[in-house]
């Protein structure tokens, strides 16, 4: 009763914002982003803020992306006015450029010590905080390495916080970032991949502004976990995340746009997997093994119907 109560006062909290999502103008995606195939299973027609956003799976590399996907203007509208207010409505508490600071501060915390051993083989003296928010994880890695660091985020709120701890900041998307010729020593996309618009894209431009004996670290939401964990895809599918990707995805992206795994993180929560990279070789034909792709849909389909 209590579970029910809570859920329906969420509910109320959500519709009381009144985003009209299915108002917003979407773009439709014919194209697999990691494997260019076009064969696709939707196997969401609603996400955890009942939305109705639709979530389809490539058949051919088990990629799970929103499909059609809000368009870019669409997105930079909803991450100025809407993102956190909807987040803190969904979790019934306050979360806001401010409020999230101590908790971005500890895990902040927790990947630079992934990364230190790394780090200080190199001589890195720039950092590029791709999605950075509000730049407390650029600060900590700034500080803990003695770095020059630049945020890029989308979200004007944000970057204006992050422009307050003295950091270099640029308010848009990587994608459209023109960085003037710049390279940067130490590249980070924490708990962003999942809501770019063009995760190929992103991560070629981000291998191209990376320097040669550069470090790029990068974490998803582990998807296969989020569903396991919710025991529904519905509730691991949100208007935020365009992009779901697990551990088999994650590596392909990361070999086809150019980039050696040198260790990876699985966090603490048993959710975010960390990737700390540096430049490679480009395989253009990496896949997940086809194994990986079957087992995900037994999985989620067994999810789905589940035996009495
Ligand atoms: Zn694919």
């Amino acid at each position: 009763m209590g579970a029910k109560i809570g859920s329906e006062a969420r509910q109320e909290r959500i519709a009381a914002l009144g985003y009209d999502y299915a108002a917003k103008p979407v773009r439709r995606t014919l194209r697999c982003n990691l494997c260019g195939g076009d064969r696709f299973a939707t196997l969401a027609h609603r996400d955890r803020y009942g939305y109705p956003a639709k979530a389809d799976g490539c058949l051919r590399c088990g990629l799970v992306f929103l499909n059609p996907a809000m368009t870019g203007d669409a997105y930079a509208e909803f991450y100025t006015n809407v993102y956190r207010p909807l987040v803190s409505a969904y979790h019934g508490r306050l979360i806001d450029a401010e409020s999230i600071q101590d908790e971005q501060r500890d895990y902040a915390s927790a990947r630079a010590d992934f990364i230190e051993p790394r780090i200080r083989e190199r001589s890195c003296k720039t950092l590029l905080d791709v999605g950075g928010s509000t730049g407390v994880v650029a600060h900590v890695m700034k500080e803990r390495f003695d770095l020059l660091a630049t945020v890029i985020d989308p979200a004007p709120l944000e970057i204006e916080v992050a422009r307050a701890f003295g950091l270099k900041t640029v308010t848009g998307f990587v994608e459209e970032y023109d960085a003037g010729g710049a390279t940067y020593d130490f590249i980070v996309l924490c708990q962003t991949v999942d809501h770019l618009l063009d995760v190929s894209l992103s991560l070629s431009k981000i291998r191209n502004l990376l320097s040669g004996e550069g470090l790029f670290f990068v974490d998803i939401v582990d998807f296969r976990a989020a569903y396991r964990r919710n025991g529904s895809v519905e509730k691991a599918v949100k208007i935020d995340h365009p992009f779901y990707l697990t551990d088999e995805t994650m590596r392909a992206y990361l070999a086809r746009s150019g980039f050696d795994i040198l260790a990876i993180d699985c966090a603490a929560d048993h959710l975010h997997i960390g990737y700390l990279c540096a430049p490679g070789r480009h395989d253009s034909n990496a896949l997940p093994d086809p194994q990986f792709v079957k087992d995900q849909w037994r999985e989620i389909r067994a999810i789905q119907n589940p035996l009495p």
